[in-house]
């Protein structure tokens, strides 16, 4: 990855990634699952080498090395990302935060995590099979790119009104 030359691109770049870390693992399950787990770590790993700044890529890879993602509950996660946060900001020769202070800073206003369908709502989804599959199987409304024009197996067009 090259240098980022121009010093405010590279600061805005800076601001709205630490938002989002932060965000992120504020938001990680208190008690997450190997998968959650490995997938935090991966993001972390993957981003020191996407990261679109290069020397703060070359950085942020040395700094992973000397201290692993820490992954084993949100705290964890959140206590970790602000420590290197701040061994970024010493090095930048920036005041360093309070962790204390993370849950008030990054409050994103997000609740609770959604509540599970419940018993009925499961029932009328139901009602709607994916085409091709003709077993009844429930179509997920977030996946984006089920195209229910096609038929799911063949990706033949479907005949208006044959569903
Ligand atoms: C992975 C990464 C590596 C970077 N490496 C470099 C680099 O090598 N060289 C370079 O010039 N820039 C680098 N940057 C950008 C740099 O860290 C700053 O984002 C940028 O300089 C803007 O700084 P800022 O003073 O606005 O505050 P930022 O450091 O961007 O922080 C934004 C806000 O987060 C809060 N905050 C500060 N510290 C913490 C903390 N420890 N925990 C939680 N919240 C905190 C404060 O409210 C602060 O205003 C890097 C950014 C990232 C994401």
């Amino acid at each position: 990855m090259g240098k980022l030359g121009n010093a405010t691109a590279k600061a805005e770049l800076g601001r709205a990634t630490w938002k989002l870390l932060h965000t992120m693992t504020l938001r990680f399950p208190e008690e997450p699952t190997q998968n959650e787990r490995d997938a935090l770590s991966s993001y972390f790993h993957l981003l020191s080498r996407l990261y679109p700044c290069g020397e703060c890529a070359q950085e942020f890879q040395q700094l992973l090395k000397k201290f692993p993602p820490q992954t084993s509950s949100r705290r964890a996660a959140a206590t970790w990302l602000c420590f290197v946060h701040n061994e970024v900001n010493t090095r930048l020769l920036k005041p360093t935060f309070d962790c204390a202070d993370l849950d008030a800073t990054y409050d994103c206003g997000c609740g609770d995590d959604p509540v599970t369908p419940t018993s009925s709502a499961k029932a009328d989804s139901k009602a709607t099979p994916e085409p091709g599959t003709g077993t009844g199987v429930v179509h997920d409304p977030m996946d984006l790119e089920f195209d229910p024009t096609k038929d799911k197996i063949t990706g033949v067009g479907m005949i208006k009104g044959g569903r």
